[in-house]
Formats: C-alpha cells, sequence, structure tokens
C-alpha cells in the first residue's frame, strides 16, 4: 500500500503486471500492485453492454493458442472459446469475389510471407511495406491485415520483427471475453487503483515510487506500463533512464488499432453470410468484420495504423458511420436499419496506454531485448513489448511479466 515499504513495487496491473504479481504472491514475496487506472486488465478488458453481451475492447484472440497459457486458464475458469475455420468472404468494388479471386487473394498474401522468410538471413532489417508487390489489386487489404496484425502501417514495422514472431495460426476467440477472463484469473491479487506513478526515484538505498495516494519504498521495481506510457514522459525517472532503455523505448512504438462493434436487435444475416467479411473499394480504407460471432446480434469491425487513428480523432459517431457505410455496401442498405446500438474503442486517447500495442521500427527488432534487460538489477522491465516472440499479444505480456518477477525476485537474494 502507498506509504508502504516493500521487497518488489510493480507498476501497472495489465496482464504483466498481474503475472508479475502472481510470480511473487506464490514466492510469498513482499510487494504491492501500483495501478494507474480505476480497474486492472490495462488492455484486457471486457465491457458488458447488456445483459449477456461481453465485449472485449482489447484484447479478444487467443493467438497461438497451443502456445498460450490462457487456453489452460480458460478451461479452468469454464470460458469458452471458438477453435473453428471462419469462412471469409471479400466484397471488392461493388461485387464479392468468385472462389477464383479468393485463391487469388490467398495466394498473393501467400507469397509476402514467401518473400519475408527468404529475407530471414537478409543483413538488412528492411520495412514489411517492402515485401509486397504494390500494384496488385490487392494491395490494400494485404496492407490493412498487416495494420491489424501490427497496428502500424506496414512502413513503420521490421520484418525481422515480425519473422521473430511464433505464430502458430490458431487464433480463437474467447466468448465470455479475454478481459474478463483476465480479471477472472487474477482479481484475488491485492492491487491499488487509482494510484498512477508520477516519479521513480531509483538512486538511493531504496527506490521511492511517488503517487498521488502516497510514496512507496522498495528494493526492486517491475515497470509494465506501455512503450507509449514510457516514450511520453508519463513516469518520471530520477536519475533519468540511460540513453540506451530510451532508444529501446522509442523503437519499439504503440500504433492504433480500433474495435467497431454495431449491435442489432435481431439477426438480419442469416446463416449464409460468411463469418469474416473484408469489405474494400478504390475510394477508402478497407474493413473487416466478423459477423455474428458466438450467435450474438452483432459485428466487429476493425481499423489499425494510421487509419485507425484518424477515425478515432474523427469520433466516436464517424467511426460507427464508417463502418455502417461499409457494411451497406455489401449487405444492402436496409441492412443498418436495426442497429440499435455501437461501441467504439479509442486506445490512442487511453491516458494509461496511449495506443495499441508495439512493432519494431525497421531496423530495430533486437531493441525488445534491451527493453527487457534491468538496470542495475534495481529496475526490471516487462510488457508486451519486452517479448522477442510474442509481442503485441496476452500471452507474450503474460510471460514477459513471469520473467521479470523471477529475475526480481531472484536479485532480492
Ligand atoms: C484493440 C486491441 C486488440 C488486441 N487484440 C489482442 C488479441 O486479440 N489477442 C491478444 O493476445 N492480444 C491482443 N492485444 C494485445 C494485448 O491486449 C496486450 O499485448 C496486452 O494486454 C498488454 O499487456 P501489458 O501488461 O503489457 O500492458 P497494459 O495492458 O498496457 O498494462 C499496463 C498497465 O499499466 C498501467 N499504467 C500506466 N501508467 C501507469 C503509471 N504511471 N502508474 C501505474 N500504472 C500505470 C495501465 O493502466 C495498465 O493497466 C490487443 C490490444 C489492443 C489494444
Amino acid at each position: 500500500m502507498p506509504g508502504s515499504s516493500v521487497d518488489i513495487a510493480v507498476v501497472g496491473a495489465g496482464i504483466a503486471g498481474l503475472s508479475a504479481a502472481s510470480v511473487l504472491e506464490q514466492r510469498a514475496v513482499d510487494y504491492v500492485v501500483l495501478e494507474a487506472s480505476h480497474r486492472i486488465g490495462g488492455r484486457a478488458y471486457t465491457e458488458d453492454v447488456m445483459p449477456g453481451l461481453p465485449l472485449d475492447l482489447g484484447c479478444h484472440w487467443l493467438h497461438s493458442a497451443s502456445l498460450n497459457p490462457f487456453v489452460e486458464i480458460a478451461h479452468h475458469h469454464g470460458f469458452h472459446y471458438d477453435s473453428s475455420e471462419k469462412t471469409g468472404g471479400v466484397f471488392a468494388n461493388g461485387t464479392w469475389a468468385d472462389a477464383d479471386q479468393l485463391r487469388e487473394i490467398e495466394v498473393f498474401l501467400d507469397q509476402n510471407d514467401k518473400q519475408m522468410a527468404a529475407l530471414s538471413d537478409d543483413a538488412e532489417d528492411r520495412a514489411l511495406v517492402d515485401m509486397t508487390e504494390r500494384d496488385s489489386p490487392w494491395t490494400a487489404l494485404s496492407d490493412y491485415i498487416d495494420s491489424l496484425d501490427s497496428s502500424h502501417d506496414p512502413d513503420c514495422v521490421s520484418v525481422r520483427d515480425v519473422l521473430a514472431y511464433r505464430h502458430t495460426g490458431e487464433d480463437w476467440p474467447v466468448k465470455q471475453g479475454l478481459g474478463a477472463l483476465v480479471v477472472r484469473h487474477f482479481g484475488e491479487l491485492l492491487v491499488t487503483l487509482n494510484a498512477a506513478v508520477e516519479r521513480v526515484e531509483w538512486s538511493g538505498p531504496k527506490a521511492r515510487l511517488v503517487t498521488p495516494r502516497g510514496d512507496v519504498e522498495a528494493n526492486k521495481v517491475i515497470i509494465t506500463a506501455s512503450t507509449g506510457i514510457l516514450a511520453g514522459g508519463d513516469i518520471r525517472f530520477d536519475p533519468e533512464l540511460p540513453d540506451w532503455k530510451n532508444e529501446a523505448i522509442s523503437s519499439l512504438p504503440l500504433g492504433n488499432h480500433n474495435r467497431i462493434y454495431l449491435i442489432f436487435d435481431r439477426d438480419v444475416f442469416g446463416q449464409e453470410v460468411p463469418k469474416r467479411v473484408a469489405v474494400l473499394d478504390s475510394d477508402s480504407a478497407p474493413i473487416r468484420f466478423y459477423v455474428r460471432p458466438f450467435g450474438f446480434n452483432i459485428v466487429h469491425g476493425m481499423t489499425g495504423g494510421r487509419f485507425a487513428d484518424w477515425l478515432e480523432r474523427a469520433g466516436v459517431e464517424a467511426s460507427a458511420d464508417f463502418a455502417m457505410q461499409k457494411l451497406k455496401e455489401a449487405f444492402g442498405s436496409s441492412v443498418t436499419r436495426h442497429v440499435v446500438r455501437h461501441l467504439v474503442t479509442a486506445w490512442r486517447g487511453d491516458p494509461w496506454v496511449r495506443g495499441a500495442y508495439s512493432a519494431a521500427r525497421p531496423g530495430h527488432s533486437h531493441q525488445r531485448g534491451e527493453l527487457a534487460r534491468p538496470i542495475d538489477d534495481r529496475l526490471f522491465f516487462a510488457g508486451e513489448a519486452c517479448s522477442s516472440s510474442a509481442y503485441a499479444s496476452a500471452h507474450g505480456a503474460f510471460f514477459s511479466g513471469v520473467e521479470a518477477a523471477e529475475k526480481a525476485a531472484a536479485s532480492l537474494a
């Protein structure tokens, strides 16, 4: 609790902070978790918009499920996920892509992946944009998918970083919400909420963390705030962090990714509609929708990269209008008549995150290791951006928290 002196202080109660705390709890280490916001979970956040309709505003899919501890955690808590393949459709420039075009798209996306894999030994770490033929009819779709995966446009993303990610091809959505699962699993841990750490003084015999609820002294500090928060200077360090750490932080910026949910009062789609639909036209940005996931009467659209930033600034109504316009293009103008509500995220504007997730700038993929490297056995770092093979994910954040807690606890001895 603020006002106290502990062995380890954890800054942030997102997945990394919570997994770190659970290791410290198991080892009976004296610790405190200081969380800036009014809730735990950070980028894991499920909102119950209506009774029986849990919507994830942040993480939702169990990526690389066979490597993902949240699969077992979901079983343990009786949460359901969907491991089935989704049927996909593409509505491009006024018509539905036929089977030949869908194959053409698959081949095109596959070629980009192969071209990238062929470069794995290349001395130069290029930008993802260099991996895509720029004048294909499907370039915009490929860029859009990249912007969802990385939350950046592909000119800002290191190919080597993408190649280091361990992707098994299993992406399983959680019915009751991955955010809700995180809260259920870690909810018993003691976390001090509304305690934003404003300053970390770390040169004395003990570090001092300054919060509006009082100061905490600690032998070790585990910092899990996002690179958006660290780069923005929201937490001041005294003395300042060394240059190599600041370089790592600025090499792994957060992009943006927002969810747009349209909520209907009935099923307006029927059974024949593909479960996953991309809508493209030459005049505006593409969007992908998940149609009636888990049988809920919703459509779930997603934006990424610069366009997500632009639309977020345009506002909630503009975002919902954009999604509705795209839905009408594909399904006819009457389809949105039964939309009764919408829910739109704004991750760039979230004061405790400042974006969606990290991508390494071209030439900087090695900086993930630097971000995770402790300073003077005093300051330890965790969070999705510290993971070299599972960044931008819930499981990457989980493992990074465990690792930082183990290192910090070992250094107490
Ligand atoms: C829109 C979106 C969709 C996503 N989809 C998926 C998905 O489907 N599957 C998946 O695996 N991953 C997904 N992710 C990524 C995943 O959510 C994150 O990688 C993960 O939740 C990050 O956890 P973290 O603990 O590293 O960081 P955070 O969740 O950001 O936690 C950091 C915590 O620190 C707190 N904090 C900040 N500043 C301070 C301060 N000064 N003092 C104290 N506390 C502070 C914050 O409030 C926050 O609670 C998605 C993310 C977003 C935004």
